[in-house]
């Protein structure tokens, strides 16, 4: 578990062995990749190594740690996802695959804090299930946004096609050449499969610059963000409703053009996960690895 000081102090040398990987003049000749040929084994830790050294960077603390599982284990497969489901444990044991590489929590919290549910019967029975078919799982969370370019943002406008509207600083920012809300949210929910969207705005306002913040980065960071950006709309993953929506029901109120989609918090970055399949393929071509989505928890009646 994520707690057991082994697994910890296990984790913090291989995020030491990456450290030291990235002062080298290629990645390639990082310690933990140097004696590896394409058929040679290849590990939990040395997978998690190479994806901290290309980000160059090892974050201390960081969510982002083994949920189950030793970095030593020999990794059959891998499966990326959004969330490490007991759906989704199932498929990567359909598919004999020992290593999922998710975005999100296991154990339904943060820091994946596992203390409050030691008696609790769905967080045992996931728990057995990783530990009965050796399964890894690494939360890429934290790296994957400190990648360069971040690797969830650059997957989800890829999908969207709006790469070439985005600030070539901060990518967050478009620039649309132009839609109504109602087109806007039309375009949305058919490239990220949507079935429905939540809204503050107008369907006619017109929305050119665009604020997309994917996941759930909190109230206070989405409302800063309005502030600096000044977009037509905000774009967001997830938000809790008295905070983010309450602020743009103010500002409509105010007068100001600006309007609210929340797409929800899979939907908004699971292209990210397509991101770690290509980079696996890329970087680890012999290992067979999947990608799928567990689709929205919430279903729409
Ligand atoms: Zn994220």
């Amino acid at each position: 578990m994520i707690n057991d000081n082994i697994t910890r102090r296990k984790f913090i040398r291989n995020a030491g062995i990456a450290t030291a990987g990235i002062t080298l003049a290629s990645p390639l000749a990082g310690n933990a990749a140097r004696f590896l040929k394409t058929d040679d084994p290849v590990t939990v830790g040395q997978i998690m190594d190479k994806f901290i050294a290309e980000v160059g960077v090892a974050l201390f603390p960081t969510v982002d740690t083994l949920k189950s599982g030793s970095p030593d284990t020999v990794v059959t497969g891998v499966l990326t996802t959004m969330f490490a489901t007991i759906d989704m444990i199932r498929k990567a044991i359909d598919l004999g695959a020992n290593f999922i590489i998710a975005h999100e929590p296991t154990f339904y919290n943060h820091e994946d804090n596992t203390d409050w549910l030691k008696n609790d019967d769905v967080y045992q029975y996931k728990a057995d299930l990783l530990k009965q078919h050796n399964i890894a799982v690494w939360r890429n969370h934290d790296y994957i946004h400190r990648h360069k370019p971040d690797g969830v943002t650059k997957a989800q406008l890829e999908q969207l096609e709006w790469t070439q509207y985005a600030d070539k600083d901060i990518p967050n920012i478009l620039t649309l050449p132009g839609s109504s809300l109602k087109g806007l949210v039309g375009h949305l929910k058919q490239k990220l499969n949507i079935q429905m969207v939540r809204y503050v705005g107008e369907p006619g306002q017109e929305c050119k610059r665009v604020l997309f913040m994917p996941g759930a980065p909190g109230g206070m960071r989405q409302i800063q963000g309005i502030q600096k950006v000044k977009p037509d709309v905000l774009v967001c993953g997830e938000l809790s409703e008295w905070e983010t929506a309450e602020y743009v029901r103010d500002a409509q109120a105010k007068g100001d053009k600006l309007s609210l989609v929340v797409l929800g918090h899979i939907a908004s970055e699971e292209w990210g996960s397509q991101f770690m399949l290509e980079w696996m393929n890329r970087n680890f071509p012999s290992i067979k690895t999947t990608h799928i989505s567990p689709g929205n928890s919430l279903k729409f009646m």
